[in-house]
């Protein structure tokens, strides 16, 4: 916050500009994409600002196809964010391109070899996310880059809910693009960057200016990007230890959840996953219902993402796991924050008790 503040009252002039106060913008813009940099390990001219991830999503895309306008075929999962799902059916519907979805186990993971047979010559990009916002669940994105660098097929990595909460070097992970968002790294909703491995090949959205060295047209938002170098300056090593002990109040959570509810079950808890993720089946228990519920206990929960929350359709994670509709709408996702404490799990359980007392 006095990041942003100093930035909207004392360096509030358009770093673009020539001038004295311009040149000091400039700085604090360089000294952002500096921090961004350095955390992720990717180089400075790496990193390109953007208005969240949608915005980085879109574009990485969008590079990607331009880049080979005769290859009309992507590869996606059925498990991604909004942002690329809605993405890939638009360029679908609108202009011809055929789009892979690959379908996921019920512990939530990709087959590998399903992603290689996948690849055909006219695919144009291959977009994935590392780790899943519904579930937590962990991909193993160094084995999926290998197999497209091995058929020069350039990568995506939608990393929003794994930078931060898991080790991310954009360096040896050798995918093409990474996108971030800046809410989830304790910066401000609408800030996030694109991760460009070569920019000099990229192919922008946005048409402007030479902001953003040509890469993103439009004067830059410099308290929302100076606010989002700050969130990675002030993250360390440290940091990711600590996302390590809410692990543990997540497991002992989960496994207080699991004994106490006949048929409760975690989505996804035989693969690797996100530190602060939980996503509870609970039987018998409809999800919109324990929402509302539990939101007037004062306990934020959410049925799926909270990009498709106004939908009242249940999680398409879920569904693409179990297959059921049913598992689907009867599935809770609970996200521990690092300030989460015990007592707010104790009673979150003790409301979930309550709930399958009227259910039951
Ligand atoms: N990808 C994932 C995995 C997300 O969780 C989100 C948002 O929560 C996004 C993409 C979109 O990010 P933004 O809201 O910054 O556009």
């Amino acid at each position: 916050m006095d990041s942003i503040n100093s930035e909207l009252l004392e360096n509030w002039a358009n770093p673009s500009s020539s001038y004295r106060l311009g040149r000091s913008a400039k700085k604090a813009l360089d000294g952002a994409r500096g921090y961004v940099a350095s955390f992720i390990n990717a180089q400075f001219d790496q990193v390109v600002f953007t208005s969240g991830a949608t915005e980085a999503i879109n574009s990485a895309i969008s590079s990607a196809i331009q880049s080979a306008p005769s290859k009309k075929h992507i590869i996606t999962s059925c498990v991604e964010h909004s942002a690329t799902l809605a993405y890939c059916e638009y360029l679908e519907s609108a202009h011809g391109y055929e789009i892979t979805r690959l379908p996921v186990s019920l512990d939530g993971l990709i087959n590998l070899d399903q992603l290689n047979a996948a690849f055909r010559k006219d695919t144009a990009v291959v977009s994935l996310i590392w780790a899943n916002n519904e579930t937590g669940v962990v991909w193993p994105m160094s084995e999926i880059v290998k197999l497209c660098k091995m058929l020069k097929i350039p990568l995506h990595v939608d990393a929003v809910q794994a930078v931060g909460k898991m080790a991310v070097d954009f360096h040896s992970l050798g995918a093409d693009f990474l996108s971030l968002s800046g809410h989830k790294i304790g910066a401000v909703k609408g800030s996030g960057a694109l991760i460009v491995r070569e920019p000099d090949s990229f192919v922008p959205m946005l048409y402007g200016g030479r902001q953003e060295r040509g890469l993103r047209g439009g004067t830059e938002c410099l308290p929302l990007f100076v606010a989002l170098g700050e969130a990675f300056r002030t993250c360390s090593e440290h940091y990711l230890s600590r996302w390590e002990e809410i692990r543990n109040l997540r497991d002992a959570f989960e496994a207080k959840i699991v004994s106490l509810i006949a048929g409760a079950s975690i989505h996804g808890k035989n693969s690797p996953r996100l530190p602060n993720t939980t996503s509870l089946h609970l039987p018998g228990i409809d999800s919109d219902a324990a929402v509302t519920y539990l939101d007037q206990k004062g306990i934020c929960v959410s049925s799926g993402s909270a990009c498709l929350e106004s939908a009242i359709t249940p999680s398409h994670v879920i569904y693409a796991m179990t297959q059921s509709h049913e598992i689907a709408s009867e599935t809770l996702r609970i996200s521990l924050g690092l300030n989460t404490k015990e007592e707010e799990l104790n009673k979150l359980i003790s409301n979930l008790l309550d709930l399958r007392d009227v259910y039951s």
